[in-house]
């Protein structure tokens, strides 16, 4: 009796997602400080108790991937704070794998620049720039009468202007990540990416930030924040976090740590903190 109470008890408590979830950042090679913001990533996804996270981190650019093969399998969520060199197949494929079967992954900021000619990652990201991204590369998605439709004017995929405090729009209040945020934010310091292209399927973008042609923009409300379902899988990806001042920004911390619970769980039960930035910066100490 003692032992069926326990492996009840042991079922309730898994199926209730209660304890730590595993995490797991993978970085290594970036044209960002990924030394610097991995430590500030992990902590925002601790700072939720929801998730006990591991970094795996590939060999430096130009050194031997052969061996970069983490088991993302055993992982809930995968956050991506990488921007280099090609992973070996098997790798891609397991991390694929993963995704289809129903894994929680999280793009940040110029992971969305990763692996320009890798499909299957393309779909996942949605939309993605630089790495001579371009028409061949899919749409751009642009904001019209409160939609967002597919523009498949030939030019460029991904470009910002010059970094600066800007506000962030909801565009999707009834999603799990954005339900019960206030309309908007302002954020911190940060490049606001801008003419992202991909795929662009399965995608839902849930804010935008309107790029000024003064800041050397686009005049458009680009988009910040999507979620884009694959197979099974669930993404999360912010074009926010160029910098540990851009993830200092307290919109930025609420807005990954409720996308990551999303990704792994498909719900969020984070409440909003009381310093959420409404009409001015809000900032938090990470390190
Ligand atoms: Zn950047």
């Amino acid at each position: 009796m003692v032992r069926l109470s326990a492996w009840v008890l042991a079922v309730c408590s898994a199926a209730h997602g209660a304890g730590p979830q595993k995490a797991l950042i993978v970085d290594g090679q970036n044209n960002h400080p990924w030394q610097a913001t991995t430590p500030l990533l992990k902590k925002i996804l601790e700072d939720t108790n929801l998730f006990q996270v591991d970094v795996a981190t590939t060999p430096p650019k130009g050194g031997d991937m052969s061996a970069f093969r983490p088991n993302f399998a055993a992982y809930a969520l995968v956050v991506s704070n990488y921007n280099g060199e090609a992973w070996p197949q098997a790798t891609q494929k397991a991390f694929a794998d993963f995704v289809n079967k129903g894994g929680g992954v999280v793009i940040v900021h110029a992971a969305d620049n990763a692996f320009p000619e890798w499909k299957e990652y393309n779909e996942m990201i949605g939309l993605g720039g630089w790495g001579d991204r371009n028409e061949k590369s899919g749409p751009y998605l642009r904001y019209r009468d409160e939609k967002f439709v597919k523009d498949n004017t030939p030019g460029r995929g991904g470009s910002h202007g010059a970094q600066h405090e800007f506000r962030v729009d909801i565009r999707n209040p009834t999603h799990a990540i954005t339900k019960g945020l206030p309309p908007s934010f302002m954020h911190a310091k940060d490049e606001l990416y801008d003419r992202l292209r991909g795929p662009a399927e399965h995608i839902t973008v849930l804010a935008t930030a309107y790029s000024e042609v003064s800041t050397r923009g686009t005049g458009e409300h680009e988009p910040v924040l999507m979620v884009i379902g694959h197979g099974r899988g669930r993404i999360f990806h912010t074009t926010l976090g160029h910098s540990p001042e851009a993830m200092s920004c307290v919109g930025f911390i609420v807005t990954t740590q409720r996308g990551a619970e999303w990704a792994a769980t498909g719900r969020v039960k984070q409440t909003v903190p009381k310093d959420y930035p409404m009409g001015q910066v809000s900032t938090r100490k990470l390190d």
